[in-house]
């Protein structure tokens, strides 16, 4: 992409209505744009790094046998009806009717909706285990929308629901949801600690967040520090396998961390002091087991191996595919703009051209553009008639990992400069040398 092409409205000065550093960043890198209170339209910055987030839950679900499908996000009150949540979820739900009176509601959610169409189409034991999630907008009505995405009103969710025979199958696929969000945090350059926590309106007995440790972050956690040490790293796991599940599980789950709401101070003094750490945290996922709550109260039964109906049981788990932009950035970002993992960064790196008009400049910059390309990654360009300064500001700002700095006075030498945007070290070597340098940073990406 050439950024003399790209739709980056950039803003100079730091937007009063951004509290937090993430939303600041957000709207000054031009990511995002607020509509409504809590409504937010994706700029093709942000979109980018949305649909990056997206591909690894997609491609992590997927890894795990869980089936990608869709729902619609206007539903029908009458399912929420039966399930009694119609009146439960309160001032959250947006409620509406269509031209015929019936009520409508947006989908804040969708317990209800994947247990319809379990009940309809699936009758017997034979059919389970079955795991299936979308990725899809959702809005809650919150009362207080705030922090750019990190607390919409409209949100991009990913949502999934698991169909077993047993308590145990259900217990399983709790675990394999625990073990694949491990792995889908670490892939987006997150660490985010699983804590027991409180089930909400959803319901259930079993629950586990996801924080991510940031001084901005809305709850307030308990957890003994050596969980900080404990990284997922390339584990190779075999998702069927229930033993290797819980294993990781327990090693992931057995040391003291929680939130507020189940935090207990006799059991919290047990972690020798030192250890003994409280901060806050953003939540970003949650995993349910709930039994057999809804598939009671809406009657969704499989024939059990004796022949007798049998009430499925069932868990839910939710990823905030659109906080986690937010949250990346208040664990990634120094005083000149985000730094982005390079996981989910919008463009692999970028090239600066210092003298555009340059014939060997320009030259240099369209060859290096041309092999990043051929790589299979995206660099951004920016072939703009801008001062270096006004280009490295914009570069630092949006974040990207890597940058190629092309200039008249280093191709004299035969080199270009490749500067990592965390660290701020330069290093200079000719332009297949900096190509195969950015190959070999993305290997594993
Ligand atoms: P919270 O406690 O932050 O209100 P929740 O527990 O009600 O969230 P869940 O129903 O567990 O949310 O939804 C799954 C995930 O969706 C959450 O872990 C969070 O990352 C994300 N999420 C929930 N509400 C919002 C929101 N208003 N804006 C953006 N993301 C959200
Ligand atoms: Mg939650």
């Amino acid at each position: 992409m050439r950024l003399s092409r790209y739709f980056l409205p950039v803003l100079k000065e730091n937007p009063s209505e951004a509290q937090i550093v993430s939303h600041r960043l957000m709207l000054r890198a031009g990511m995002i744009k607020q509509s409504s209170a809590g409504i937010y339209s994706w700029l093709p910055l942000g979109f980018k790094v949305l649909r990056k987030i997206e591909n690894i839950v997609h491609e992590e679900q997927q890894r795990a046998g869980h089936m990608p499908m869709l729902m619609p996000t206007i539903q029908s009150a009458d399912l929420w009806r039966e399930s009694g949540r119609y009146d439960d979820y309160g001032e959250e739900m947006l409620r509406m009717k269509d031209r015929h009176g019936r009520d409508m509601l947006f989908t804040p959610t969708a317990e209800e909706m994947i247990t319809d169409i379990f009940r309809v189409h699936v009758g017997s034991y034979k059919d389970l285990p079955l795991t299936m999630y979308q990725i899809q907008w959702k809005f809650r009505d919150e009362v207080r929308p705030r922090f750019g995405v990190m607390r919409g009103r409209e949100f991009y969710m990913k949502d999934g629901y698991n169909f077993d025979l047993t308590k145990e199958d259900a217990l399983h696929a709790y675990n394999r949801h625990l073990v694949s969000y491990l792995r889908t945090y670490e892939r987006m350059g997150l660490q985010a600690i699983p804590m027991r926590a409180d089930s909400g309106p959803i319901g259930g007995d079993d629950t586990h967040e996801f924080l991510v440790l940031a001084d901005t972050g809305e709850s307030e956690v308990f957890y003994d520090s050596a969980v900080t040490d404990l990284t997922f790293g390339d584990r190779d796991i075999d998702y069927d396998n229930v033993e290797q599940c819980a294993g990781v599980m327990q090693e992931f789950t057995t040391k003291y961390a929680r939130t507020d709401e189940t935090h207990d101070e006799a059991l919290f003094n047990e972690v020798p002091e030192e250890r003994r750490k409280t901060a806050r945290g953003i939540e970003v996922g949650q995993i349910f087991y709930f039994g057999t709550k809804y598939s009671d109260a809406m009657k969704a039964t499989v024939q059990g191996p004796d022949g007798k109906p049998v009430p499925v049981h069932m868990g839910s788990h939710g990823i905030g595919v659109s906080r986690l932009l937010g949250a990346i950035i208040e664990a990634s970002h120094d005083e000149n703009g985000i730094i982005w993992p390079e996981g989910v960064t919008p463009y692999h790196c970028g090239i600066v051209n210092l003298k555009q008009g340059d014939e060997e400049a320009d030259t240099a910059c369209e060859a290096l553009y041309k092999s990043i390309t051929a790589l299979g990654l995206e660099p951004l360009y920016d072939d703009r008639k801008e001062r270096a300064g006004g280009k490295f500001a914009t570069m630092d700002l949006i974040g990207l990992p890597w940058r190629i700095t092309v200039g008249p006075r280093g191709l004299k030498n035969g080199v270009v400069e490749l500067t990592s945007r965390r660290t701020g070290e330069s290093e200079e070597m000719n332009p297949d040398a900096a190509v195969a340098k950015i190959a070999e940073i993305y290997a594993n990406h």
